[in-house]
């Protein structure tokens, strides 16, 4: 007992009922323990009973157990889901629906006003308890007839559930006779009916509650009967309003007869619950168990705490049927089980089927929290998700990186085409309308977002039929090719054509022209310029050592990292379609592994294929038919043929003398003035200094080892001004104090180092005034021939020329390189000489045609010796040694056939050549002299190296006409197409002065 009171203690913290531990006991055993003054309502002297059967508020009020509040869902009324209905308000419908409910504690409005009325009647009731009770509370008035003098009842159909000893149950009567009949019997001061619940309608298997509620208002006298459970509850009337009439269940009975038809009468036996042990192991357990599931339960289900504090609290006499009747009474079984309940009066029995029902209500309570737990987290989950991503947006916004927001690209790509939509071509514009679809289904994190983006980038940007205007006057254009480059008339020509072409045309067409030419002849700088002249964009990019196909062509899109080709960047880059595109270095185009770079670049620049380039990475055709194209190449051999096919060669040659002190005057050294920022008058660099530069430092064919000269040449006199106090009042660029002196003194050492001042200049060492004198005299500084090597050291040619005049045995060639022209000499000499010693051997790194040419070159020297001396036996006896110097190069080529041979002859006749010859020619066996390439080039090596005969093939005649009349001036020149007349020219110098 002692286990039992502090279970029930534990489920009660807070305040246990003073009565519980001496009302526990049942005083009469075997008889139902109603306490009568439990119900009573509104009783002044004891406030806390009224508590119990009221609450605060009149929707809360309804702790019903009703299945209407879920039509046809018996099997889960659990209290959980009446917890929720009251919290959704479905409760409101409860005065409607009251007829169908048992009230656990009561107070709506019309209980509240009926309660007064109640007042005597459960006064009535309260007489039910034994005497021992009655004393035990003051509460309780004896008055008659007490409940078990009631053997005769009106018997009340229930729907839904029986109604439980201790219990509230709202009905609804709606025939007039049974009202009138009940009203009576409170009249009479008998206040009590019997209670029954409603068998089920064999004749529909619908038991919903609307046929329910149907039948109980039609049936009538014996079919009533019929219909009814035998065992029921003997229920007071606690009050009528209207048809609404609350009954207090008291005590089981069982209808034995009918005693009168309407309304239904019966005569009634009162049901005692079976003795038993209160001591019994086994009830005991089982009442423990109860509890405890209870408690569980409780756990979960804070509306079953309200119950249970409620009734613990309230309910003095806790026995063990009423705690049998209390767990099925408040757990949601359907109302057969409840009616089983009821009819067991077996209190062991009766517990243990309570207990079967509390055990399924606690598996209920746990799927519920479950449910309730993994909703909570899934809701919890999304919301987190949610509120991360709007940070992230707001993140994404204040750093102006809305890249994930699809809606902005798609703007953004809009806006790019909009202004020019009409230009856009249908097949491009169809393209990024479909893209731009894509865009809006993808997800924004996945790669193929980010493919579609990037692509929808490149489509957009590009300048699709955005031309720059032209320039198509030629007097402007050739004072903006003048304004830049010195010469270079082919060049110009053909661009003033190409403008001239455009001008009557209208448009222009793209071209290509290759310039070929040693380096540093302005073959870049002319292409910029070239550009400027037509008004046009400038792109260039060099393809030396390109072995990708896709640097061209483009890379497909499926690779990471794809890009398309370098034309379509170059597009992008100058934002017009028809921009002018250097393409340097193209003879050193590298050799791809998997696909020809040249091939690719004939698709670029071929007229015929590029109005429809197709770019891997675009994958939509571009019309390159406007875009000028100019190569440039150092050696044209070099430049695969079908593209060589397609160009417009214009070949610069390189520099004479003469050109080069033209654009050193007239160009660099303005740009290098410039640069240092020295004025004009500050310095004079003498025409023979300047000479002497281009002679002694500067040989090759283009200018830009000049250029440096000059640029070099000006540093230090601008070192020179600097330290000798002349600055400009504004310095054009404000240099710190600091650093100027660290400049100074690094020059310091590099002219002790590399230049022998004969005058060291007076400006540091000397006192401040003698310096200030100075001053002047140094404000100009004079550059001539005597101190040019202060400014940029020692000569580095000393002389092409290593003979003057040239010995017997040695003649001067000409010979061509990717660098230009320049001389050569071939020396030959004596070995040996014997009976039958004839033979040569050649040297100096000479290439298979080289050495052929010497051999073909020693058997035709021969042969002409024999018919001019025969008798002279020199190459049969003679041992002989052929030499080109510079050993260090490699040579080859068959043009220096004639030259080996004058060598040769010169030898063997012992007499020199004539002064100042220089010869170039292929020669046959037969003696018959063939062209050579480089007639230019040659030309200007001859000139350079002060030679003033100069013998050509006869077919290169034509070349040689060509050239300019500055290079052609002062020269002889004679073409020969026969040995014969070389070896005229060559030694019979004395029979013309003869
Ligand atoms: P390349 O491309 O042929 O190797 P560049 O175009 O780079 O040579 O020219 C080298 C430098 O020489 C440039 O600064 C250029 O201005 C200058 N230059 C070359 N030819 C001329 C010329 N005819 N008139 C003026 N400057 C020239």
């Amino acid at each position: 007992m002692k286990g039992f009171e502090t279970h029930l203690l534990r489920l009660q913290p807070s305040s246990p009922p003073p009565s519980l531990s001496n009302g526990f006991l049942p005083q009469r055993q075997g008889v139902t323990n109603l306490k009568v003054p439990n119900f009573r309502l509104r009783s002044p002297s004891s406030p806390s009973m009224l508590k119990l059967f009221s609450s605060s508020t009149a929707s809360r009020a309804h702790h019903h157990l009703s299945p209407a509040i879920r039509p046809g869902a018996s099997s889960v009324e659990s209290p959980f889901f009446k917890a929720l209905s009251h919290l959704t308000g479905l409760n409101r419908r409860s005065t409607s629906l009251g007829g169908r409910r048992v009230f656990f504690c009561s107070d709506n409005a019309s209980d509240a006003a009926a309660a007064a009325a109640a007042e005597a009647e459960a006064k009535a009731a309260e007489s039910d308890s034994d005497g021992a009770d009655a004393k035990s509370s003051s509460a309780i008035v004896p008055t008659n007839p007490r409940p078990e003098d009631c053997l005769t009842v009106l018997a009340l159909p229930v729907a839904h559930r029986p109604l439980f000893p201790g219990f509230y149950m709202p009905i609804y009567v709606k025939d007039p006779k049974v009202l009138a009949a009940l009203q009576e019997s409170r009249r009479r001061q008998a206040p009590y009916a019997g209670a029954f619940l409603l068998k089920d309608d064999p004749s529909t298997d619908s038991s919903s509650s609307t046929d329910m509620e149907k039948n109980i208002n039609e049936l009538k006298g014996k079919d009533l009967l019929k219909r009814l459970h035998e065992v029921g509850t003997l229920a007071q009337i606690s009050s009528i309003q209207g048809d609404q009439v609350i009954l207090v269940g008291h005590r089981r009975l069982r209808i034995t007869e009918m005693v009168s038809e309407e309304p239904l009468t019966v005569k009634v036996d009162h049901l005692k619950d079976k003795p038993f042990d209160m001591d019994d192991d086994v009830i005991k357990a089982t009442s423990f168990e109860v509890i405890s599931t209870l408690r569980d339960v409780l756990k979960t289900s804070s509306l079953w705490r309200d119950h249970v504090q409620t009734y613990t609290q309230h309910i003095g006499e806790f026995t063990y049927p009423r705690l049998a009747d209390f767990g099925a009474a408040i757990c949601g079984a359907n109302r057969h089980q409840a009616q089983e309940v009821l009819e067991e009066l077996d209190v062991h029995k009766r517990l243990r089927l309570t207990l079967e029902l509390m055990k399924k209500e606690r598996e209920i309570s746990k799927i519920q929290e479950t449910i309730a737990k993994a909703i909570e987290e899934k809701i919890s989950g999304e919301q987190r998700r949610y509120l991360l991503n709007e940070q992230l947006k707001a993140i994404k916004k204040e750093l102006g990186v809305e890249t994930d927001d699809k809606s902005a690209l798609s703007e953004k790509f809009k806006e790019r085409i909009d202004p020019n939509k009409e230009k856009i071509p249908a097949h491009v514009l169809q393209v990024i309308e479909e893209e731009l679809t894509k865009l809006q289904l993808l997800e924004a994190s996945s790669s193929e977002f980010n493919v579609t983006r990037n692509y929808l980038d490149w489509l957009t940007i590009l300048p699709w039929g955005n031309y720059s205007d032209e320039n198509f006057d030629v007097v402007r254009a050739q004072q903006i090719l003048d304004e830049d480059h010195y010469g270079l008339s082919d060049v110009k020509e053909r661009i003033l054509e190409f403008i001239a072409v455009g001008r009557l045309r209208g448009t222009s067409q793209g071209k290509i022209i290759c310039l070929s030419g040693p380096p540093g002849v302005g073959k870049t700088s002319i292409g910029r310029s070239i550009a400027r002249a037509l008004n046009r964009k400038f792109f260039r990019f060099s393809v030396g050592g390109l072995a990708d196909v896709a640097e061209i062509k483009g890379h497909r899109r499926t690779y990471v990292g794809a890009m398309p080709g370098k034309m379509v960047q170059c597009l992008k880059s100058v934002g017009t379609a028809n921009p002018l595109v250097l393409i340097d270095e193209i003879d050193k185009l590298g050799r791809g592994h998997a696909g020809d770079p040249a091939s690719a670049l004939l698709e670029l620049l071929d007229p015929e294929q590029n109005a429809n380039f197709l770019d891997h990475y675009l994958d939509v055709t571009i019309d390159l038919s406007k875009v000028l194209f100019v190569c440039t190449a150092n050696v044209i051999d070099m430049i695969p043929n079908p593209l060589l096919d397609r160009m417009e060669v214009i070949s610069i040659a390189g520099y004479i003398t003469d050109e080069k002190v033209h654009i050193a005057r007239d160009y660099l050294e303005k740009t290098a003035r410039g640069d240092c920022g020295i004025k004009p008058e500050q310095v004079e660099v003498s025409d023979a200094a300047l000479l002497s530069l281009i002679e002694n430092y500067c040989r090759e064919a283009g200018v830009r080892n000049l250029q440096k000269q000059i640029e070099k040449i000006y540093r230090k006199i601008a070192l020179k001004l600097v330290r000798e106090g002349v600055v400009p009042e504004e310095p054009a660029v404000a240099v710190d104090a600091e650093e100027a002196e660290i400049v100074t003194k690094l020059d310091v050492e590099s002219t002790e180092n590399h230049v022998v001042e004969e005058s060291p200049a007076p400006a540091a060492k000397e006192p401040k005034e003698e310096a200030q004198n100075e001053k002047k005299a140094v404000e100009k500084v004079m550059i001539d021939e005597s101190n040019l090597a202060d400014y940029v050291g020692k000569p580095v040619f000393h002389a092409e020329k290593i003979y003057e005049p040239t010995p017997v045995g040695v003649v001067m060639g000409l010979a061509w390189t990717s660098m230009g022209g320049s001389t050569l000499y071939i020396e030959t000499t004596v070995v040996e000489e014997g009976e039958g010693k004839g033979c040569l051997n050649v040297t100096g790194q000479l290439g298979d045609v080289m050495k052929e040419s010497a051999q073909i070159a020693h058997t035709v020297a021969r042969k002409i010796m024999l018919e001019k001396e025969p008798e002279n036996q020199f190459f049969a006896n003679s041992k002989l040694h052929l030499h080109v110097p510079a050993g260090a190069t490699p040579k080859d080529g068959p043009s220096a056939g004639c030259t080996m041979i004058t060598s040769l002859l010169s030898l063997a006749m012992k007499k020199p050549v004539q002064k100042d010859l220089a010869m170039t020619g292929e020669v046959t066996l037969t003696g018959r002299i063939l062209p050579i390439g480089g007639v230019k080039e040659k030309t200007i090596a001859a000139r350079r190296s002060q030679v003033k005969t100069i013998i050509f093939p006869e077919a290169n005649r034509r070349d040689f006409d060509e050239l300019a009349e500055n290079v052609k001036e002062g020269l002889d020149v004679h073409f020969v197409d026969d040995y014969g007349k070389i070896f005229d020219l060559a030694f019979g110098y004395d029979k013309q002065q003869d």
